[in-house]
């Protein structure tokens, strides 16, 4: 073949195959049990309906055999498939035994954490005393703990090290998955459920809220406002207004169109609406440290 007809055919089929987990062109021959899945989570999702003996997760790094989705042919684990000549995974990681065809994901291999992640590598860091990859907006910014990701969410149970949801760090260094997190702050519960500090690090999510009410275009009269309050102290706050839709704040009706955000010391108050007045001492942190 010329060299753009086999470069032609690594891209056949592309984004073409999968499961509900990842596109690729292969599935995986699971080393514990011998059986074929088309990823790891299919193993155990179905290992883990079976009865409690033979529940078991799959060792990604163990993986020694794929069979193409392609071509069906069974192969050692590579990126190409030495029958049909297609990449079966446009991302391939040969420590992970991992493909995928949606490189959009940006995945990237971090050598000390031993596994694939997605979202780029220029946008993490590894912090060696948390023992896990963050997001390089924390970078000299959080609490170290001890191996801080290698626990299991305090919410849902899910062990966070390797889970596939977006994971955020609190002021005190300890870490739950962000739906959970704010699950767990839409029940007003402001507490890190290990170690009960209260106030919460909100640093990467904090960004997103600004990109969210800039990119918010709303009706003049219900424009977002917000504001920061600095907790200085109790009961007391004072505040900085970020935002001149808002109006006098001195004292605003809590009502369901505000939400607060934490931020170390600061509390974002975002209003969906310029209302007239807050009553800031409704808000006072219930147990700070
Ligand atoms: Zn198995
Ligand atoms: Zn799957
Ligand atoms: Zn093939
Ligand atoms: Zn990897
Ligand atoms: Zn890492
Ligand atoms: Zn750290
Ligand atoms: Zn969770
Ligand atoms: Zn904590």
């Amino acid at each position: 073949m010329e060299s753009s007809a086999i470069e032609q055919r690594l891209h056949f089929g592309n984004m073409e195959y999968g499961c509900k987990h990842y596109r690729r062109r292969c599935m995986i021959r699971a080393p514990c049990c011998n059986e074929i899945y088309s990823c790891r989570h299919c193993h155990n999702e179905t290992t883990s309906m079976q009865s409690h003996l033979y529940r078991h997760d799959l060792v990604r790094q163990d993986v020694k055999q794929v069979v193409c989705s392609v071509c069906d042919t069974e192969q050692p684990v590579a990126q190409v498939c030495t029958n049909c000549g297609v990449r079966m995974g446009e991302y391939f990681c040969d420590i992970c035994k991992f493909f995928d065809d949606d490189t959009g994901k940006q995945q990237f291999h971090c050598d000390e954490c031993g596994i694939c992640r997605v979202g780029g590598q220029e946008n993490f860091f590894h912090c060696d005393k948390c023992g896990s990859c963050y997001s390089v907006t924390l970078r000299g910014n959080h609490s170290c703990v001890e191996n801080s990701m290698r626990h299991h969410c305090p919410i849902c149970y899910e062990y966070l090290f390797d889970s596939m949801k977006d994971t955020s760090v609190m002021k005190c260094g300890h870490t739950m998955h962000l739906e959970c997190y704010r699950e767990m702050i839409n029940r007003d519960k402001f507490c890190c459920p290990i170690c009960s500090k209260s106030v919460i690090d909100m640093t990467r999510e904090w960004k997103r809220i600004d990109e969210e009410i800039e990119a918010t275009v709303m009706p003049e009269d219900y424009r977002f406002g917000y504001f920061v309050m600095t907790a200085m102290t109790q009961p007391k706050f004072t505040f900085t207004l970020l935002d001149k839709n808002v109006v006098t704040v001195v004292h605003i009706i809590p009502e369901q169109s505000l939400r607060l955000f934490f931020l170390n010391d600061q509390i974002l108050v975002v209003l969906e609406k310029n209302v007239a007045t807050v009553n800031l001492e409704h808000y006072l942190i219930p147990h700070q440290h």
